[in-house]
């Protein structure tokens, strides 16, 4: 059976930022039958619940893991280590469950696939991968968002 590794905020745990969760109940379904595992990158990189909201600055997730950009949260903080802590742990993840598939919540700094915010804090997004997302598409993990498993 196919297993799928799955933002814990789609599957409706309150692990946002806001202390909320973004629940898919496709998703959430599919993780109370056991054939879908949920995993927050920041929280498992030691951020709190809530915390304030972080963009990427200078790049997208490749760039911070190549060292040429990072993770700042709305106070000016530098969280980029919590992120690079996090997207490692959920990798871990992915090879402990064998994970074939990885569905992640679109738009945030960790999860994001295909669009990121730009690191304004000005609600502007831009194409690119979050820290967690871009590491598990280098180490050749199919990575979706949320909106691609649902039309597909
Ligand atoms: Fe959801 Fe990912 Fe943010 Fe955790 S890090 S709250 S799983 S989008």
């Amino acid at each position: 059976m196919e297993k799928i590794l799955v933002s814990a905020c789609l599957a409706g745990v309150n692990c946002k930022y806001s202390g909320g969760h973004n629940l898919v109940p496709a998703l959430a379904e599919l993780v109370r039958q056991g054939r879908a595992v949920p995993v927050c990158p920041e929280t498992l990189g030691g951020l709190a619940i809530p915390r304030p909201p972080a963009e990427i600055r200078g790049g997208d997730g490749h760039d911070v893991l190549a060292g040429k950009a990072r993770v700042v949260d709305r106070q000016g903080r530098d969280v980029t280590t919590a992120f690079l802590r996090g997207a490692q742990a959920t990798l871990a993840k992915a090879r402990e469950v064998n994970a074939d598939l990885i569905v992640l919540k679109e738009k945030s700094p960790s999860c994001g696939s295909g669009l990121i915010y730009d690191g304004t804090f000005s609600g502007t997004t831009r194409p690119g991968a979050g820290v967690t997302a871009a590491l598990l598409r280098e180490q050749g993990y199919r990575v979706i968002s949320e909106g691609e498993f649902t039309s597909s």
